[in-house]
């Protein structure tokens, strides 16, 4: 329905002024929002470009002046701005910085809220929940601060998380966009492959990062584009890396590291199988599956060659393996 998304809409923008006003003016948000991302070495630029904002502790701060303001708390509770309990409505993201999430357009779809102490028990981040206007596996974070360099510079650099976005860009690379916690989907690929056929997949330095890396290589190159990983050292992600790094080094270190899939899945082998055969033929064949998810032909062919030259196997090895995976058009 158009007038209730309609409506989501305008309270998902009111709250991202609230949120950011509150940061930059409240007391509560100057002494405690603001100053968690001054510690983070975000400028006054970036926490404006990103509407980075402050939600206060008092459990219904936002929730009272939104309804003063006249929103109703039917589309407060349905964009998960205000969680209904009890006769007693109170603030989804209350004592959170926080992240707005928005559309390639610049609409306002949902909020991402990180908490400020090292409380284990409580969640890091807080995302506003599925609803008619926040999908969580067709967005990615930074789309609109993104596209213009993404199609300018016919590449994508794909992140975990908003800070990492926010850090790049502030180091003056903003062809970025983040995944942002969820396991990265088809749908999110699409909305890069609008813009470029080129992503580049910079995850954690950790090994979660690993895994998600890998998953990802085939998701993208199912989607028909090039897949390219740069990996960080261990414990470091690209927040953390870019923080401490020049633009100069930054760049220097992306162009040198960032591998096509193969390479990088080949210096995975020569980290774990080493000179075990049966390790070897593992990797090859799972290489080859890779391979295998990429629609057209000629790019696979250029491919198994690549494979065949860095793994020192003969191609007719690794056409027939793959003639095994891909039923179609061989
Ligand atoms: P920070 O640097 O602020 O500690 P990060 O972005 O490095 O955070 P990661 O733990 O690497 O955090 O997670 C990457 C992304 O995954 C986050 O930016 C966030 O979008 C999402 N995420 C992390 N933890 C949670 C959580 N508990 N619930 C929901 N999403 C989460
Ligand atoms: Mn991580
Ligand atoms: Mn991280
Ligand atoms: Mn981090």
């Amino acid at each position: 329905n158009t007038d209730v998304r309609e409506s989501m809409y305008l309270v998902s923008e009111f709250a991202k002024t609230y949120f950011h006003n509150t940061l930059l003016n409240s007391e509560e948000g100057k002494a405690i929002g603001y100053s968690y991302f001054k510690e983070r070495g975000f400028t006054n630029e970036t926490i404006k470009k990103f509407g980075l904002g402050y939600s206060p502790e008092t459990w219904d701060a936002f929730t009272k002046e939104a309804l003063g303001k006249g929103y109703k708390i039917e589309f407060l509770e349905s964009t998960g701005l205000t969680i209904a309990r009890e006769d007693r409505p109170f603030d989804r993201f209350k004592g959170r910085v926080i992240f707005p999430i928005q559309s390639m357009s610049g609409r306002v779809l949902g909020f991402g809220g990180r908490i400020l102490t090292n409380d284990k028990k409580a969640a890091k981040y807080l995302n506003s929940p599925e609803s008619d206007i926040y999908h969580k596996s067709k967005i990615l974070y930074g789309i609109f601060q993104a596209k213009q360099s993404i199609a300018k510079l016919n590449n994508c650099y794909l992140v975990e998380g908003y800070t990492d976005v926010i850090q790049f860009n502030q180091a003056g690379i903003e062809n970025v966009v983040a995944s942002s916690g969820t396991a990265l989907t088809p749908d999110q690929i699409r909305l890069i492959n609008r813009l470029t056929k080129n992503i580049t997949v910079l995850f954690d330095g950790d090994a979660a990062g690993l895994r998600a890396s890998i998953r990802g290589i085939d998701l993208i190159l199912e989607e028909g584009m090039n897949v390219k990983v740069c990996t960080f050292p261990d414990g470091e992600d690209p927040d953390s890396f870019a923080k401490k790094t020049s633009y100069d080094d930054l760049v220097l270190y992306l162009e040198n590291n960032a591998k096509d899939f193969i390479q990088f899945k080949a210096s995975l082998l020569m980290n774990e199988a080493k000179n075990d055969p049966i390790k070897k033929a593992d990797l090859i064949r799972d290489m080859v599956l890779s391979i295998s998810k990429i629609p057209d032909r000629i790019q696979r062919e250029i491919y198994i060659q690549e494979c065949s030259r860095i793994m020192d196997i003969s191609e007719q090895v690794l056409v027939s393996t793959l003639a095994q995976l891909v039923q179609k058009d061989v």
